[in-house]
């Protein structure tokens, strides 16, 4: 059964975990805007705080498994958020990273970057390339690096490596193996043959971004490097990892954004998901007998082989500085993290103002611990 999780579960208890860091982007002024400063900054490697709307005099502190500040390279988040967890793809075993956050926080920056500072995914595939030329003496094993490129919205399945493809079914084999029947698989024999096939894959996601209201902040898009490894003995023993490396759909409460008609519709999708995503990442890191719901959503069902269980899964929360961001910041910080301190203890030592925002943008959850807005 998927229910790989329970707290009696002791052998997969420890890795079944999904690590939780946290990326604080610059702080961006623009120059139209006054210059608030930053609402949000880092205390060490794994605390940050955020100022408490409801109180100009406290602040929130939360506590991560990794804190990423500002200054933080692309080569830094790399190294300690996913390079560990590559070489169990090559062990038959699946792993998966994924940037969640507000629209403008620096998901996309982290995953694919530019030339000049390369993402995750790039510096991933090479990595990748490089474990397995680093395997392949004398182990007795034939490696094969295999790629699909999809994206899910409006949670229906489409091939980015096939653009005129229609929604694809998400099956399970017999071993629990999540599969999309009819999704593109493309071999590739070099970090430049995949960047052949991805970058083409992911302009035409920019492109329908900007006909179809930005289109690429709105769905999941999902990378699958899938690593088969064959020995040469006689049995031919055969093992597949599989490592999805996923840009998430912007966090922000899309039901702020006054959406009608289609972006209504994404809305709910991505709601949908993003929810169902953050109970099954509870659910596992709860440690506790729960049902973990990945049928609830085509992203959560299809990332269950590789999400919680024997797999090694990171995520990467994007959070911006500016006070414009500050409620999709505290969603973002209250869906990656379960547990936060109000402390007494002003955010500056100059006075502050509290964000002047209308009443019907607050909700609920974003609250720390109080009750409406004053
Ligand atoms: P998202 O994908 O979450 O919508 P982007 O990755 O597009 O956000 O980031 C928004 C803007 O901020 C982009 O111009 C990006 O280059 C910039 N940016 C994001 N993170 C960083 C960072 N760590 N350092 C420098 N610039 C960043
Ligand atoms: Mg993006």
């Amino acid at each position: 059964m998927a229910q790989r999780v329970s707290a009696a579960d002791g052998g997969n208890k420890k890795t079944s975990r999904v690590r939780v860091a946290v990326r604080l982007r610059p702080y961006m002024s623009k120059q139209d805007e006054k210059d608030e400063g930053p609402c949000v900054r880092g205390l060490d490697s794994q605390n940050l705080e955020i100022i408490n709307w409801r109180n100009a005099m406290e602040t929130v502190k939360y506590h991560f498994d990794v804190f990423h500040g500002e200054q933080t390279t692309q080569q830094e988040v790399f190294l300690s958020s996913v390079k560990p967890i590559l070489p169990h793809i090559l062990n038959g075993q699946n792993a998966s990273v994924f940037a969640y956050g507000p629209t403008g926080a620096g998901k996309t920056h982290t995953m694919l970057g530019n030339p000049q500072q390369p993402g995750v995914i790039p510096r991933a595939v090479r990595e990748v390339f490089n474990l397995v030329k680093a395997k392949e003496e004398g182990e007795g094993w034939d490696y094969s690096i295999g790629m699909s490129y999809l994206e899910i919205y409006n949670e229906k399945v489409l091939d980015l490596l096939s653009p005129s493809s229609q929604d694809l079914p998400i099956r399970e084999d017999k071993d629990k193996n999540i599969l999309i029947p009819g999704l593109t698989h493309t071999t590739i024999s070099s970090f430049s043959d995949f960047d052949k096939h991805f970058v083409p894959a992911s302009l035409n996601r920019t492109t329908a971004s900007t006909k179809l209201n930005q289109r690429s902040s709105r769905s999941h898009a999902i990378l699958l490097i899938k690593v088969v490894r064959t020995q040469r003995a006689i049995s031919h023993r055969q093992q597949t990892g599989k490592l999805y490396l996923v840009d998430l759909a912007g966090s922000e409460d899309n039901r702020r954004t006054g959406n009608q008609g289609i972006r209504l519709k994404e809305s709910g999708a991505i709601n949908l998901s993003l929810f169902t995503l953050s109970k099954v990442v509870d659910s596992l890191n709860s440690g506790t007998a729960i049902r973990v719901p990945y049928r609830d959503s085509k992203l959560t069902r299809l990332l269950q082989d590789s999400l919680g269980g024997s797999a090694h899964s990171v995520m990467i929360t994007n959070i911006a500085p500016e006070y414009i961001y500050y409620f999709d910041t505290f969603s973002a910080l209250n869906f990656a993290a379960k547990s936060k301190l109000i402390v007494n203890k002003p955010f500056t030592r100059e006075t502050v103002a509290v964000p002047v925002v209308p009443v019907k943008r607050a909700r609920e959850d974003h609250g720390a611990g109080g009750s409406g807005v004053e």
